[in-house]
């Protein structure tokens, strides 16, 4: 699959795809594995860095000289998006949810110390942001600048492209190593963007493998409807139609979100000591734990132990300290 896209490199090369051998036994699982999207190579990494290549590509071949984006203040995306805005060359400008910023911690330092211009605007929900960018936006185009707007979690069309060319670099590692296909992936989902681009690229290939997308957001059914439709936007980007929906045998889960989106649950918290403790890998509460507490619960009931399994890992990790009051055991 590829396209004349402008693409800015932030990857230098394909991201680690590990067996978990010491999880796997304790489950009781032949074949678990994880692929490491949080070992990408800014600040801390994580999967937001695939889409802004393309979001980035697409902001300086159309000439802009800004970056506008948002999201909550302990956003990953838009730590991401200043540090790999700053390395392109771009200034950036982040649109917070709510009426303050809250504790100068976690991604909010990060972003300081990026040097973003920060503003707390009052609004919420996605669309209420995007309307605050493009306020924004106007305002910056009055002071003669050219401003790009990137949407919460950057997922549009062309930025989850940047998961259709994972989906591509996992088919390419797996052959590499000679491992068949998997059976089940495993990923995190909060705008469902990633998963969309991965299942447009499964389609694409037709690999028999089955995706288990585990919500830390919203309910299940908004979910699917929200990552169809980002399937529909980016096959109508490359021209594919006929990938643009995910499969019967896919599945989304949304009883692992706990109490609510960006309050860590006893089962995340649970399932990052799991994975630290065995594998001395470390994912966050917010995103990777709660998925990957959804995948021990599928695993734990499951009877099939035969089957091949992938953890998806999108990264996260400055969570861990803005939540370490949740985290910490005394
Ligand atoms: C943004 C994010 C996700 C979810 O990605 P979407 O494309 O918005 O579904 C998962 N994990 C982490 C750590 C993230 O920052």
């Amino acid at each position: 699959m590829k396209n004349a896209f402008p693409r800015y490199p932030l990857l230098s090369g394909d991201t680690p795809l590990m067996p978990l051998a010491n999880l796997g036994a304790e489950l009781g699982v032949a074949s678990l594995w994880i692929k490491r999207d949080d070992v990408t190579e800014l600040a801390f990494g994580g999967n937001k860095l695939r889409k802004l290549e393309y979001l980035l590509g697409q902001a300086l071949d159309e000439g802009c000289d800004l970056v506008i984006t948002g999201g909550s203040p302990q956003s990953n995306h838009a730590r991401l998006t200043v540090a790999a805005a700053n390395k392109a060359g771009l200034e950036t400008w982040l649109c917070f949810a709510g009426e303050r910023l809250g504790d100068v911690q976690g991604n909010l330092l990060l972003d300081q110390l990026l040097g973003a211009k920060l503003f707390a605007t009052g609004a919420y929900g996605s669309d209420g942001l995007l309307a605050v960018m493009r306020e924004k936006a106007f305002a910056a185009e009055r002071l003669g600048r050219k401003p790009f707007i990137i949407p919460v979690g950057g997922s549009t069309g062309r930025g989850d492209y940047g998961y259709v060319t994972a989906w591509y670099e996992l088919e390419r590692q797996r052959q590499q190593q000679e491992l068949p296909p998997f059976d089940e992936i495993y990923v995190a989902v909060g705008t469902g963007g990633t998963l969309a681009g991965l299942a447009v690229g499964r389609n694409l290939t037709q690999t028999p493998t089955r995706f288990r997308g585990i919500s830390v957001w919203q309910e299940r059914e908004q979910t699917e409807q929200e990552v169809n439709r980002f399937m529909r936007q980016l096959c109508k980007e490359i021209n594919q139609p006929a990938a643009s929906e995910l499969a019967p045998t896919d599945a989304l889960f949304d009883q692992y979100i706990g109490r609510k989106y960006g309050t860590p649950s006893p089962a995340g918290n649970e399932a990052i000591r799991k994975l630290a403790r065995a594998e001395g890998i470390l994912v966050d509460p917010i995103y990777t734990g709660k998925a990957l507490a959804g995948m021990l619960d599928q695993l734990a009931k499951t009877a099939d132990k035969s089957k091949r399994v992938l953890f998806w890992h999108t990264g996260g990790a400055p969570a861990l300290f803005t939540h370490a009051s949740s985290l910490a055991r005394m």
